[in-house]
């Protein structure tokens, strides 16, 4: 659930902008209801390769 195209009621502004306390404090709420939202892609790529290495390593010492 993306809150991008979410409109604030009390400043008609997207919450996405933050352009008011009520926007901010929607934005946080939200952003903490989905902790993977915040969460960096490079790390998400990165964490993927250690896992991949990791199951080749395990591989390497069953064949050999
Ligand atoms: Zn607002």
């Amino acid at each position: 659930m993306t809150y991008d195209r979410l409109v604030c009621a009390n400043c008609a502004a997207p919450v996405s902008e933050g352009r008011c306390p009520v926007c901010r404090a929607n934005r946080e709420r939200l952003q903490q209801e989905s902790p993977f939202a915040g969460l960096n892609p490079t790390a998400l790529i990165a964490l993927l390769a250690v896992l991949i290495a990791a199951v080749a390593l395990v591989a390497a010492h069953q064949t050999a």
